[in-house]
């Protein structure tokens, strides 16, 4: 019984991460099954025939923002850690509430479905579906993240999903002691030749340095964030750094969905890496709680402050949210920062400010604004670069042939040259392509 699979989405492109697993007669397993946040087509393509269980590799909306509509019409078991499932709730009913009436393709209900059919998993605890031997991994990419492995009828295959292997403030690296693998799968988000990711604590120390500089001429910083992930890391490095005097004291106002992820990183304690929970465990308080860290509840009132501060507010790629309220406001002071620090999508606004554009046009209003704060990337990246990338594949021991997914085609190709000198084979699915095991 031969193993095909299937790319529905995320091949040759970051987003809508969604592969088939079609394991002989047994079954049809679905891993992630997220949408695209940038331009081109949203939805992954359908899979080929009745799906019996999606596996969430984490809660990102690249991963999962397609799990409503595929566990409704298939009615299938949804496989996750804990933190994954709170998480992607939370992201989904907020993708929801964005998306204009006319557009919606899932309910409220269907998301609340999504808790009827949960099944939840822990790290390294075997199961078996399908007649596939499962186990999911750390993947050290957010809280909950995984790495997924399945073994039918004697082929071994290892799906990343998005993996970091250096630690951060809230999570470990990913795990490197892994069995060994026939086949494996894995995203090269970072994979370019120019892709090198500077030590956290350099990224910390320009960031503080840099918007230091900006309070102390009296100017504001606006720091737009990934909700999950991201936030937690921007928000415990700012204070951690005004706890130890290196950066000055003004109030830090957080926006969006983020206090409601900071909650769930609070709850969902066991997960994070050990140095954060025993402090959480220690001060009985959540990590975020702290007297210069507010929530806001009027947008207007801080906007008309005239003492610098600092939002961190969401979306992080600048196609929605809260941030472009503050963008309105900060943005076109020439005083100001405006610090973006993840991945920019081709396509969207963010990317369009970190490609020099600055007459920019919001999305939904059409309202155009131009642009006089300095504009700088903080690399607080939760993806390996591709010197980890290698090193990852080097440590996997017995491994046959590798497929490259989530990543824009030149980072591809630079990554895919890197791993043929190597002697292994390597391989760049198209969207939709069929490969049998
Ligand atoms: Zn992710
Ligand atoms: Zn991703």
């Amino acid at each position: 019984m031969s193993i095909a699979l299937r790319f529905l989405g995320g091949a040759r492109e970051v987003g809508r991460s969604c592969i088939e697993l079609e394991l002989g007669e047994s079954g049809r397993i679905l891993l992630d099954s997220g949408i695209n946040l940038g331009s081109g087509d949203r939805n992954p393509i359908e899979p080929f025939g009745k799906v019996d269980a999606l596996l969430l590799t984490h809660a990102h909306l690249d991963h999962s923002g397609y799990s409503p509509e595929i566990v409704k019409s298939h009615d299938c078991p949804l496989f996750s850690l804990p933190p994954t499932r709170d998480l992607s709730e939370l992201l989904l009913l907020d993708l929801l509430s964005l998306t204009p009436k006319e557009e919606r393709t899932f309910t409220h209900e269907d998301v609340m479905y999504l808790r009827k059919k949960e099944k939840l998993v822990s790290y390294e605890i075997p199961f078996t579906l399908r007649n596939a031997e499962i186990i999911f991994f750390d993947a050290g990419h957010v809280l909950g993240s995984a790495m997924i492995y399945i073994k039918f009828n004697g082929k071994r295959i290892l799906y990343t999903g998005d993996i970091n292997l250096t630690n951060t403030r809230t999570v470990r690296g990913a795990q490197l002691d892994l069995p060994a693998v026939d086949y494996l799968i894995i995203e090269s988000t970072y994979g370019g030749n120019s892709d090198v990711h500077p030590s956290r604590k350099k990224v910390e120390r320009k960031f503080v340095m840099d918007i230091e500089k900006v309070i102390e001429s009296g100017g504001k910083v606006l720091v737009p964030v990934f909700a999950l992930g991201r936030a937690q890391e921007v928000l415990l490095t700012l204070i951690d750094h005004m706890d130890s005097g290196v950066l000055q004291k003004v109030p830090i106002f957080v926006d969006g969905m983020i206090k409601e992820v900071n909650k769930i990183y609070t709850i969902h304690w066991f997960w994070l890496r050990p140095e954060l929970r025993n402090k959480i465990r220690a001060l009985r308080k959540s990590p975020f709680d702290h007297p210069y860290v507010d929530e806001v509840r009027d947008r207007r009132e801080i906007v008309d402050i005239n003492e610098p501060y600092i939002v961190v507010t969401t979306s992080g790629m600048l196609q929605g949210g809260p941030v472009l309220d503050y963008l309105k406001y900060i943005g076109t002071d020439r005083r100001n920062l405006i610090y973006l620090t993840g991945y920019q999508v081709k396509g969207t606004l963010g990317r369009e400010l970190l490609d020099g554009k600055r007459d920019i046009t919001l999305p939904r209003t059409g309202e155009t604004v131009h642009i006089e704060a300095d504009v700088k990337f903080a690399d607080f990246s939760a993806h390996a670069d591709q010197v980890n990338l290698l090193r990852f594949i080097s440590s996997i021991k017995d491994l046959k042939e590798i497929f490259l997914v989530h990543g824009e085609e030149e980072k591809m190709i630079d990554l895919e040259k890197k791993i043929d000198e190597r002697g292994l084979t390597v391989y760049r699915p198209s969207l939709g392509e069929l490969v049998r095991l």
